[in-house]
């Protein structure tokens, strides 16, 4: 069975990422979304609230689970069993930084894992969470860049979160 994990900070979650993880079910037997919880940076969203919109978001597929971690990937990537990294290219920035990162975690686990890049399709491959974080910031319009579904769970949160 090839699992497949696809690791990040999902402050909030996107349309791009939303996009990657949907195309990289069908490519695998099961996805695991693992939120990052970084002790280093608070981050916008509580991990639980990423974890808890992420999962509202892929309720109906059942080979996506959503879970949180803390520590090395590689670690972490052997206790769900997976020996696939999904990873998302935007733009050449993003392919710099993921060549460095595969090279690491491919030796940190003495070869046992591999990096697969997507492409993101070319409608989602300006959006980050961190521009989405920005809009919030100053109350405009984040519609066309987070999922339908969750906009005014983000909206009252980052509300309440901003005093
Ligand atoms: P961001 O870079 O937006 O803060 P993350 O750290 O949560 O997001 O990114 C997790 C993964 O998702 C990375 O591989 C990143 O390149 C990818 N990704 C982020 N935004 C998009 C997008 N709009 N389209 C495709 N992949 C994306």
């Amino acid at each position: 069975m090839k699992i497949a994990v696809y690791p990040g900070s999902f402050d909030p979650i996107t349309l791009g990422h939303m996009d990657i993880i949907r195309r990289s079910a069908k490519v695998f037997d099961k996805l695991v979304v693992a939120v990052l919880c970084n002790v280093e940076k608070k981050g916008l969203f509580p991990i639980e609230e990423r974890v808890a919109m992420i999962s509202k978001l892929v309720e109906k597929y059942d080979n996506i689970e959503v879970v949180s971690f803390q520590g090395l990937l590689v670690d972490f990537m052997k206790t769900v069993d997976a020996q696939i990294i999904v990873k998302g290219l935007r733009v050449g920035l993003d392919f710099d930084y993921e060549l460095q990162m595969s090279h690491m975690n491919r030796k940190l686990s003495d070869d046992r894992v591999e990096t697969i890049l997507m492409m993101a399709s070319t409608e989602y491959s300006y959006i980050s969470s961190s521009s989405v974080r920005e809009i919030l910031h100053f109350k405009g319009d984040i519609r066309s860049f987070v999922p339908e579904e969750i906009i005014q769970d983000v909206l009252k949160k980052s509300e309440t979160m901003e005093g």
